[in-house]
């Protein structure tokens, strides 16, 4: 099982244009991202400076162990995503911004990703209705 972190890590893509990161991660079979290096995961889904194992030298990955890709075009990035919000499912940007790593974790705080964006919509579509 999968949670919606409360609070997200990031609300709006807003706060990655004020942070000014200098590339953004994506993942090349998940739909996970991140601007922040330090997400970046070893082979067993931990942040790649705390794996236990020491493997923090190897390649990148994201928390599912999938490699990733890297732009420098970070606004490109963005505005992409905000031109076809609909790739992303019926809660759109919403679904994309969920995907941003610690934006979804497991039971026990574990940033997660998915291959999948209907995973992504079916969480929004869970917490609107638990919502009063
Ligand atoms: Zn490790």
């Amino acid at each position: 099982m999968v949670k919606i972190a409360k609070p997200l890590r990031l609300h709006d893509l807003e706060d990655i244009r004020r942070q000014q990161p200098a590339i953004v991660f994506y993942s090349a079979k998940t739909c996970w991202w991140t601007s922040d290096p330090n997400d970046l995961c070893c082979p067993h889904g931990n942040p790649m400076r705390t794996c236990p194992a020491g493997d923090g030298d190897g390649i990148p990955l994201d928390p599912s162990g999938s490699p990733l890709f890297q732009t420098d075009d970070v606004e490109g990035f963005l505005k992409s995503a905000e031109e076809a919000p609909e790739h992303y499912g019926r809660h759109g940007l919403r679904a994309f911004i969920l995907a941003y790593h610690g934006n979804v974790l497991s039971e026990d705080g574990l940033p997660r990703c998915s291959s999948k964006w209907e995973m992504y919509n079916d969480l929004l579509d869970y917490e609107e209705e638990a919502a009063p």
